[in-house]
């Protein structure tokens, strides 16, 4: 069964990792898809390419979410193209991790920008065409960590903890108008972001982990799916987390 037949869907960051999974589960699953990236890469043409082979339409956008002129004509654009935007993905964002004493005010500015104001820019961008279609789903990528803070990431998880409020807020604001808007908090899920930690590291954390393993991009576009389709019309304002049990 197609879950998202002739739905258009945006999707921010989604030339790797976990964007770039949830475009291709989406896609199979009958969307459109608008994806961004920050360049018009390899991986965007290959990306590209790959979706538009399941017969549905897809393009790639460079397009910078933590700026809101940009985030505005993109939502332009994709109306232009597709006719509509049902889906929102706010997937993009980054880690400038270090120990407070360690950490400059650029490096806090940094990740706020890119993790927290990108989800208030597209969701502006998004929200005069969802009004007038009433309805939208909106799924902000946050993580465990913006629900139980971690050491070393005081900019990031508070990012996280961010689009936790403004994904509730979002949500009481605008469910009599049929938008949903609910976050997804990934545990350690296993992408370019997380590869850097190191072979040894990223398996000690498995054992670490309930079902004793880490997840993988597929585990969160799998929950994307669910949230983005009809399956999920009587939920909004959650967090829900996708992390093996890790945070229980
Ligand atoms: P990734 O680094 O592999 O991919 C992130 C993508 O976002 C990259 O393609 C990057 O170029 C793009 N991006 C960065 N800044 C951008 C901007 N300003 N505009 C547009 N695109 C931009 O990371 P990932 O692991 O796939 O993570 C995806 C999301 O999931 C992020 O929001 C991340 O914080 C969150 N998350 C990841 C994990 C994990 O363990 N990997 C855990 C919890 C949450």
């Amino acid at each position: 069964m197609k879950l998202l037949k002739n739905k258009t869907v945006i999707i921010t960051g989604a030339s790797r990792g976990i964007g770039k999974s949830i475009a291709k589960l989406f896609a199979s699953h009958g969307a459109n898809i608008a994806f961004t990236s920050l360049k018009r890469d390899e991986n965007v043409i290959i990306l590209e390419k790959e979706l538009n082979s399941c017969g549905i339409k897809a393009i790639g956008y460079v397009s910078d979410a933590s700026n809101f002129e940009d985030s505005l004509s993109l939502a332009e654009s994709v109306i232009n193209d597709f006719g509509s935007i049902d889906v929102l993905v706010n997937n993009a964002g980054i880690t400038k991790d270090n120990l407070l004493m360690r950490m400059s005010e650029d490096d806090f500015n940094a990740v706020m920008q890119v993790n927290m104001n990108s989800v208030f820019n597209l969701t502006k961008a998004c929200l005069k065409i969802m009004l007038k279609q009433r309805s939208g789903s909106i799924i902000n990528m946050s993580s465990v960590v913006g629900v139980k803070g971690n050491a070393g990431q005081a900019n990031y998880s508070a990012s996280k903890a961010a689009i936790n409020g403004f994904t509730k807020s979002t949500a009481l604001e605008l469910g009599s108008r049929n938008i949903r808007c609910n976050s997804i908090a990934p545990g350690f899920i296993e992408t370019e972001m997380t590869s850097a930690l190191g072979k040894d590291k990223i398996d000690e954390w498995a054992q670490s982990i309930p079902l004793r393993r880490n997840g993988s991009p597929n585990d969160v576009a799998n929950v994307s799916l669910f949230l983005a389709s009809d399956m999920s019309s009587y939920v909004t304002g959650q967090v829900i987390n996708v992390c093996g049990g890790m945070l229980t």
